[in-house]
C-alpha cells in the first residue's frame, strides 16, 4: 500500500519533466479505491514548449532519416514492447482495473500495429510512370507532416496510443501523446521503450493533462494532425476545433454496439459471445456489446443461457485471476449505477442485478457486478445512451429486418455483429448495416492492424480510420513530381495548359 501518491509527470525530449505543475489530478487503483498517484496537468505554455521542441527534433533528427534506419528503430521497438508486455500490462491493471490477462491482450493488439509499421519501406512506396509524356516521367512520393498529436481515452491506455504512434513515427513524424489523466502511466513506460529502441529524443513526447492541454494542441500552429479517441461529444468538439485551425483530424467517438441473433444461430456460441463481449473489461470497451438484439423465437432460451453464464463470473481485483475487474473511478461507477436504476424505473426486466454482486478484493474498490436487462425498448436510457459499464440490454425484435432497422437508426456506428448459420443473411447484413466494423459470428470485430479501425456516424468524425493503409495516408502528405531531364531541344514558348504528347 503506497504511503503517499507517486508523482506522474510529462516526458519531454526523452526525459521526465522537472518543473512544478500548478495543477494535478488524482489517479486511483480502482481495485482498492486508493489514490496511488498525482498526475501533473500541463499548462498551455508547457504544451507550446513541448510542441516547439518536437518540431525542432523532427527537422534536425527524424524527417530526413532513411527508411531503412526508421524501420530498424521500429523492429527494435517491437522487440522491447514484446519483452515488457507483462510489466506494461501490470501498470494498466493498477490504474485502469481491467484484469491482467485482458491488459496483456491490450498490449498485444498494440504490438501488432508496431509490427505493421515495421513494413514502412513497402508502405511508403510511390507510383512511377515512365514516359507519361514523351521523355517525361511522373512519380508520387509521400512525406511526413511534422508534429502530430495523439489524444487517448482511459479505456485502452496502451493500445489506443499504439494504434497511432508507430505509424506516425514510421512515417517520419514527431509525436506528442496526451493520455487520459485517469491512467497516465502505461504510455510513459511505452515511451521509454522508444528511446531504448534508438528513436531520437524529442520525437516521442508525452504531455499529461486535461482540456487545457487538448485545447493547446488543437490550436497550436505547429501541430499538423490530431488523432483523438474518446467520447462522442468531445470527439465532435475536437474535430471542429482542430479542422477550424487547419489540421487534419481523425476523431473516434463513442459507441452503442448491437449483436443481432437470428433464430438459426448456435445459441451456446451466441451466449458465450454476448457475455464475453458485454462484460469483458467491465464493459469499458468501445467495441463492447451493449445491446443484444434477439429475434423473439429464441429470446427466452438465449436470455436463460446468458443469465446462467453470468452466475459463474467472478468480479474482483484484476491481479487475482478474476473474470472482470472494477470500473475506472468511483464517479464512473456512480454513473453506471444510475443507469441500472433508470432501467428498473423505466420498466426493463432486471434478470441479473449487478448491484447484488460479491467481489474478490480487499478494500473499497469501484466494483459493480454484471447486470442483464431483458425487454428493453429503444426509448429507455439503458438503450439510448452509451453506458460504458457491465450492463447488457436485451431488445427483442420480430425479424431480421426489424433488427437491422433498429441498428441502422442508432446514431452510433462503431461495431456490430450477427450470429447466424445462414450465409445469405450474414452477407445481406454485412452489406446493409450502417456500421464501420462488422462481425459474423465474431462479437468484437476489432480489425487486425493491416486493416483500418474506425466506425461510422457519431463514432468517427473525419474520413480516415486508424492504422492500416489509412493510417499511413493520414500521417503523410502526397506529392506528385513531373520530371524531364535535360535535352538539348526544347519546345519554345507556349502559354497553353500542358498537355501530354
Ligand atoms: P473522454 O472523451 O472523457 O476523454 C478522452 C480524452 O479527451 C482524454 O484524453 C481526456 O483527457 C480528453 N478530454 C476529456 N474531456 C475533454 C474536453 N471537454 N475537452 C478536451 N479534451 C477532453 O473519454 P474517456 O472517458 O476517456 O473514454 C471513453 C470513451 O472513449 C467512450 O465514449 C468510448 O466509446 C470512447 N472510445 C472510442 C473508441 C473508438 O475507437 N471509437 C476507442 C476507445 C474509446
Amino acid at each position: 500500500m503506497p504511503s503517499s501518491p507517486a508523482r506522474i509527470t510529462h516526458l519531454v525530449a526523452g526525459s521526465p519533466w522537472e518543473g512544478r505543475a500548478a495543477r494535478t489530478s488524482e489517479v486511483f487503483n480502482p481495485a482498492t479505491g486508493e489514490v496511488t498517484g498525482l498526475v501533473d496537468l500541463a499548462s498551455a505554455d508547457l504544451v507550446d514548449e513541448v510542441v516547439t521542441g518536437a518540431r525542432d527534433a523532427w527537422r534536425s533528427s527524424w524527417a530526413d532519416v532513411s527508411l531503412s534506419r526508421r524501420s530498424q528503430v521500429l523492429f527494435a521497438f517491437r522487440e522491447l514492447l514484446h519483452r515488457d508486455k507483462e510489466r506494461i500490462a501490470a501498470l494498466i491493471t493498477a490504474e485502469h482495473g481491467k484484469v491482467l490477462s485482458d491488459a496483456v491482450g491490450e498490449v498485444t493488439r498494440g504490438l501488432e500495429v508496431a509490427e505493421f509499421a515495421c513494413g514502412i519501406p513497402h508502405l511508403l512506396k510511390g507510383g512511377f510512370s515512365e514516359n507519361a509524356s514523351t521523355d517525361v516521367d511522373v512519380y508520387s512520393i509521400r512525406q511526413s507532416l511534422g508534429v502530430v498529436a495523439v489524444i487517448s481515452p482511459f479505456n485502452f491506455p496502451a493500445m489506443v496510443p499504439l494504434w497511432f504512434v508507430p505509424v506516425a513515427v514510421a512515417c517520419g513524424n514527431a509525436v506528442v501523446v496526451k493520455p487520459s489523466e485517469k491512467d497516465p502511466s502505461a504510455v510513459l513506460a511505452v515511451a521509454e521503450l522508444w528511446r531504448e529502441a534508438g528513436l531520437p529524443d524529442g520525437i516521442m513526447n508525452v504531455v499529461q493533462g486535461d482540456k487545457e492541454a487538448v485545447d493547446a494542441l488543437l490550436t497550436h500552429p505547429d501541430v499538423k494532425a490530431v488523432s483523438f479517441v474518446g467520447s462522442t461529444p468531445v470527439a465532435r468538439d475536437v474535430y471542429e476545433t482542430g479542422t477550424a485551425h487547419g489540421k487534419r483530424v481523425q476523431a473516434l467517438g463513442g459507441a452503442k454496439n448491437h449483436m443481432l441473433v437470428l433464430p438459426d444461430a448456435d445459441l451456446d456460441l451466441a451466449a458465450d459471445a454476448a457475455v464475453n463481449a458485454g462484460f469483458g473489461s467491465a464493459g469499458e470497451r468501445c467495441m463492447a456489446i451493449s445491446a443484444l438484439v434477439v429475434v423473439d423465437a429464441v429470446a427466452d432460451e438465449l436470455v436463460a443461457k446468458v443469465a446462467e453464464r453470468m452466475q459463474g463470473l467472478r468480479t474482483g481485483d484484476g491481479t487475482r485471476g478474476c473474470d472482470m475487474g472494477p470500473l475506472v473511478t468511483g464517479a464512473h461507477r456512480a454513473k453506471v449505477l444510475s443507469y441500472v436504476e433508470a432501467g428498473v424505473q423505466d420498466g426493463a426486466e432486471l434478470v441479473v442485478d449487478g448491484r447484488q454482486g460479491h467481489y474478490d478484493a480487499d478494500g473499497a474498490g469501484f466494483f459493480l457486478a454484471p447486470t442483464l436487462f431483458d425487454r428493453v425498448t429503444p426509448e429507455m436510457s439503458v438503450y439510448t445512451d452509451e453506458i460504458f459499464g457491465p450492463v447488457l440490454s436485451v431488445v427483442r425484435v420480430h425479424s431480421y429486418d426489424e433488427g437491422l432497422e433498429l441498428i441502422n437508426a442508432n446514431p452510433y456506428g462503431n461495431g456490430t455483429a450477427i450470429f447466424t448459420h445462414d450465409g445469405g443473411a450474414a452477407r445481406r447484413f454485412q452489406h446493409e448495416v450502417e456500421v464501420g466494423m462488422v462481425g459474423i459470428n465474431v462479437p468484437i470485430p476489432v480489425p487486425v492492424s493491416y486493416y483500418s479501425f474506425g466506425g461510422w456516424k457519431n463514432s468517427l468524425f473525419g474520413d480516415s480510420h486508424a492504422h492500416g493503409t489509412e493510417g499511413v495516408h493520414f500521417f503523410t502528405r502526397g506529392k506528385v513530381v513531373t520530371a524531364r531531364w535535360p535535352d538539348p531541344s526544347h519546345g519554345g514558348l507556349n502559354l497553353g495548359f500542358p498537355q501530354n504528347g
